[in-house]
């Protein structure tokens, strides 16, 4: 058993109970349509899957496939990875990171974060391309037979009866299902409508092939700020593959509003911009030839209290998303799919199980939203007092041991101890820094 129990609420006429495949004795199981191959939708399908549900996942591009750049595997995610016996295998696509470091312009530390002052172990947060984390899920679905209808759009969802049905672009309807997981992203329409929570700032992201001469941090998700209406990254990221080089994603804060005015400027003008903020990345400013070369990323803000309602569950950014300034969101969706399978198992009927899962993951979701809408305009506004606060009050106090410790937990993923309650535990770290390195020397001799 983990996490808390709650009061039965498997007294309604929609509660049945069905004798399943997994472990042969009574166990509830469901035919579930999953929307969205995400790293929610993925995990979710496998995790589902594994506990002996009927899975089908629904993706509206006629071949799934990552959006956008990389982003940080923190020890919160990893722990997930590790349970679901795949933490080596993504660890090997990606590239290690020990500390996160921000600079105000040339001069002052405005961001000293090392993962070492978690205190647990060695454990690290990894760089990784979206297309690697998606590709290890994937490989995994289709290994397992999970059935996936590409291709299809969900426009929304309808209770019919004691099941729960999609409706697609088309006007066309799905078969019936028991229990609809909505994990289609922050754009989800499903219940929210339109209100999609907009942050004014997004980012310029490209991914940059670097060879081992480069002269740039190779275990440093680093970054520059001018004030905090400028912010340059370099993020490494490891290797999508053997035989393919390694790679950093970089990235440019930006007004949403100001993309398109971007685009119609001459890139040289632009990259002046960023070489004056940040002079030492001119090589990596020369590997990026035009502006197609860069995808601009919205950033959105919003969640819902109760990510459930009759036969539908909301979970990763389709129930919470928050600007990725602190490296949660994919680590969120991963601990929400665990949580989602653990709790149908628990529960001892649907709605229960349900609202024990979300019962298990409220309060650390809860939490991140709270501190990323707070540490959000540190880094990305046009206000003059958050980034003075963050040079002058933030980044001084952060240097003393349990201020230390306590950024560090929360750049993991663990602020809020959301790992006990799901009966996770963190991976060996020790082991999995061997197989990164033994894969980036094998790299090398090769
Ligand atoms: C620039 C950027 C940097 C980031 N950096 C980090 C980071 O460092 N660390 C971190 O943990 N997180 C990071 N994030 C956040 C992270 O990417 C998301 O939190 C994570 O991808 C959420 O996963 P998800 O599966 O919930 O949704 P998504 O990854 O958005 O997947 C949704 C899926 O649903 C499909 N879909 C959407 N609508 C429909 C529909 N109507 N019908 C059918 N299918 C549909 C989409 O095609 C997609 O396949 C970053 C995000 C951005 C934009």
């Amino acid at each position: 058993m983990i996490g808390r129990k709650l009061p039965s609420t498997c007294e309604g006429p929609l509660d049945r109970l069905r004798e399943g495949r997994a472990g042969g004795g009574i166990r509830q199981t469901y035919d579930i349509a999953i929307i969205g191959c995400g790293p929610a939708g993925l995990a979710a399908a496998l995790l589902l899957y594994t506990e002996g549900h009927t899975v089908t996942l629904f993706e509206r591009f006629d071949a799934p496939k990552p959006l956008g750049s990389g982003l940080m595997l923190q020890p919160s995610g990893m722990a997930v990875l590790h349970a679901m016996g795949l933490a080596h295998k993504t660890a090997s696509r990606g590239a290690r990171i020990d500390a996160l470091f921000g600079k105000q312009e040339q001069s002052r530390t405005a961001l000293d974060a090392p993962y070492a002052k978690l205190g647990r172990g060695e454990a690290f947060g990894i760089g990784i391309h979206r297309a690697s984390l998606f590709g290890v899920l994937y490989e995994q679905v289709q290994a397992a037979g999970i059935a996936i209808r590409t291709g299809h759009e969900v426009r929304d969802t309808r209770p019919e009866g004691a099941s729960r049905v999609l409706v697609f672009a088309d006007g066309s309807q799905s078969d019936r299902f028991d229990l609809v997981v909505d994990a289609s992203g922050w754009a989800s329409r499903i219940e929210f409508g339109e209100s999609h929570g907009l942050l004014p700032f997004g980012a310029l992201w490209a991914t940059i092939p670097v060879e081992p001469g480069d002269p740039h941090e190779k275990n440093l998700l680093e970054q520059r700020y001018r004030r905090a209406s400028q912010m340059a990254g370099v993020l490494p990221i490891g290797s999508r593959g053997d035989g393919l080089p390694q790679e950093v994603a970089f990235f440019w804060s930006l007004r949403r509003e100001d993309h398109a005015r971007w685009y119609d400027t001459p890139i040289d003008r632009w990259k002046a911009q960023v070489l004056d903020l940040w002079p030492e990345i001119d090589f990596l400013l020369d590997r990026i030839a035009s502006h197609d070369d860069l995808t601009f990323a919205r950033y959105a803000h919003r969640s819902a209290h109760r990510p459930y309602r009759e036969r539908l569950v909301r979970i990763g950014d389709a129930w919470h998303s928050a600007s990725p300034q602190l490296g949660q969101g994919a680590n969120m969706a991963l601990l929400d799919a665990w949580g989602l399978a653990a709790g149908l198992r628990e529960g001892r009927c649907l709605r229960e199980g349900l609202r024990l899962s979300a019962s298990w993951r409220r309060d650390h979701v809860d939490l991140y939203q709270a501190v990323t809408y707070a540490f959000t305009p540190l880094f990305q506004s046009d206000e003059a007092l958050w980034p003075w606060l963050r040079d002058r009050i933030v980044a001084p106090l952060s240097r003393f041991g349990p201020v230390a410790r306590l950024q560090a937990q929360l750049m993991s993923g663990l602020f809020g101890f959301p790992l006990p309650m799901l009966g996770l535990e963190l991976p060996n770290y020790s082991a999995i820094a061997a197989s990164m390195a033994a894969r980036a020397s094998s790299d090398d001799q090769s």
